[in-house]
């Protein structure tokens, strides 16, 4: 008989594989992360993510790291042809501590996770490694065949696997899974820079700009640092790899109007990209997560926030089977919450599409010229959609992610909510909760975290809980809002009723 050798083990180490590696080595977890490279990818993909995502790298205590190595995005304008500018977003956060969105370089976000994860003594990250064959061998054991550089194939055991291996996913085609084609996919011509003189710019640098056209759409954007990003789409596929060289690219840069020897080039990729949810994201102890699971247009800029997001789901539900605190019924909500969540998102990312590459601007255009409509385009801030029904209360506040704020709980020396809730369970009350509460609570693992005393950093709590109508919330460790309420006693109770359905 084989013995069990790892906890978990992780396929792939784009951003989603590294970071899971930190999430389930923070568990305490025995994790075996691997790439089918040598090394990591060197190029940058994503650029952008949102609030939720630098949360969910505070969970892992890389908050800090990234938030020096970002550039907060503050909106965007929407031009047509001829550079006017007729719609802008203002995506600047009414939360004075956290902004909505953040541009960064993605190999210093992987090597920020990488160096994350070996934090963690029993974690172990393997390059030249390649699955190719893998088969649950009895309910808690999963045998796994890896392909190193030499001619060995290298026999592994697992308790659980998770394919982070990306679009192809080797996992999700051995594992046999369908696919919701949601059928709205292009080509893009992306390109990477670093400026010289960023001053050289005539456009404001802390807003993307999206120049909006039937025939060739483009986006322009300045990242972290002097890093910029030029992104031109296409209705057919290159042919010519010439269109690729970096001679190629400044000049398609150079049709734009900017200064290009004020540029080198650092990258230029082609790439289609689609619109898939994959329809089954677990089968016994297999999982897929990120571009495994889905893919989506680029233009909300949502597909490694999305993987982060399904992990971060995921593992908290993971632990709670480990720690047999619930059944294995309580996996059956991952897909069911995440898959709807980003399914929306694509929704919210072809919507960009078409008002970005075809005729749909003109309105929007022309409510640039009338006084009582012209700042529309300012509302075109589209907040995050709820997650899926799962393990939720009907309550209007969940489902939700729970606000970023300060504050001061008694007996606790932490500034922001995150470091009191860090991944447990808790229930959150705007008055003094009673023994009788306090004993029910810790009887069922739930942390009590009391804003009743009148603080400069309880008030923003406060004054959003009453927003709400709500006295309490109870707040699951993915930072989501369970439900909500007025009587902390029947919100634990609600807890108390679905937790036997999942027991
Ligand atoms: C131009 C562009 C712009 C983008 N912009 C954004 C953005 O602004 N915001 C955003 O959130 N997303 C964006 N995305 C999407 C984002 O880049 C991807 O969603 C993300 O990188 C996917 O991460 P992943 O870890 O799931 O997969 P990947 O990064 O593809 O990693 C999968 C890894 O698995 C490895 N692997 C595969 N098979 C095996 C195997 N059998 N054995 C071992 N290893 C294996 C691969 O080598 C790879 O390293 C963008 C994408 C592109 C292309």
């Amino acid at each position: 008989m084989n013995k069990t050798t790892y906890d978990i083990i992780i396929i792939g180490l784009g951003p989603a594989g590294l970071f899971a590696a930190n999430l389930f080595g923070k568990k305490g977890w025995k994790v075996l992360g691997i790439e089918q490279y040598e090394n990591r990818w060197p190029h940058p993909r994503a650029i952008g993510m949102d609030d939720e995502i630098l949360r969910a790298l505070g969970s892992i205590g890389l908050q800090e790291e990234m938030l020096a190595k970002m550039h907060h995005l503050k909106g965007g304008y929407l031009r047509h042809g001829a550079n006017k500018v007729f719609a802008s977003m203002d995506i600047t956060s009414d939360n004075e501590y956290l902004g909505k969105q953040y541009l960064y370089y993605q190999p210093e976000l992987e090597a920020a996770l990488e160096e994350g994860a070996k934090r963690y003594k029993q974690v172990e990250l393997r390059y030249n490694h390649q699955l190719v064959d893998f088969q649950q061998i009895s309910e808690e054991e999963v045998q796994l065949k890896i392909k190193t550089k030499g001619t060995d194939l290298l026999e592994l055991t697992t308790n659980y696997l998770i394919g982070c291996d990306g679009a192809k996913s080797f996992v999700r085609q051995k594992l046999d899974i369908q696919t919701r084609n949601l059928n709205y996919d292009g080509y893009i011509l992306k390109i990477d820079a670093t400026a010289k003189d960023l001053s050289k710019f005539d456009y404001d640098t802390d807003y993307f700009h999206k120049y909006c056209s039937s025939k060739k759409a483009w986006i322009r954007m300045v990242g972290r640092g002097n890093h910029c990003r030029w992104e031109f789409q296409f209705k057919e596929n290159i042919e010519d790899p010439k269109e690729l060289s970096n001679e190629a690219a400044l000049q398609h840069i150079a049709e734009t109007g900017d200064d290009i020897s004020n540029l080198s080039v650092i990258n230029v990729t082609f790439y289609k990209y689609q619109s898939l949810v994959h329809k089954t994201w677990r089968k016994e102890n297999c999982f897929i997560a990120g571009d495994a699971a889905h893919l989506t247009p680029p233009y909300a800029g949502q597909g490694l926030c999305g993987g982060i997001r399904d992990l971060v789901n995921l593992s908290w539900k993971l632990e709670e089977v480990k720690q047999k605190q619930s059944s294995e019924k309580i996996l059956e909500t991952y897909r069911a919450e995440r898959a709807p969540h980003f399914t929306q998102y694509i929704y919210i990312a072809i919507f960009i599409g078409y008002l970005f590459k075809t005729r749909l601007y003109y309105l929007f255009l022309a409510f640039s010229y009338l006084p009582f409509l012209k700042n529309i385009g300012g509302k075109l801030y589209i907040p995050p959609p709820k997650l899926g029904k799962g393990f939720f209360s009907r309550h209007s506040t969940a489902r939700r992610v729970i606000p970023y704020c300060k504050v001061t709980p008694k007996d606790a020396a932490i500034q922001f909510i995150d470091e009191f809730i860090d991944n447990k369970w808790t229930l959150l009350s705007k008055s003094p909760v009673e023994k009788n509460i306090q004993h029910l609570a810790a009887s069922i693992n739930i942390q009590i975290l009391d804003i009743s005393e009148k603080t400069a950093s309880n008030e923003w709590l406060t004054n959003w809980m009453e927003s709400k109508r709500i006295q309490c919330a109870l707040i699951r460790p993915d930072l989501y809002i369970f439900s909500g309420g007025k009587q902390l006693e029947k919100v634990l109770n609600q807890y108390i009723h679905l937790k036997k359905k999942v027991a």
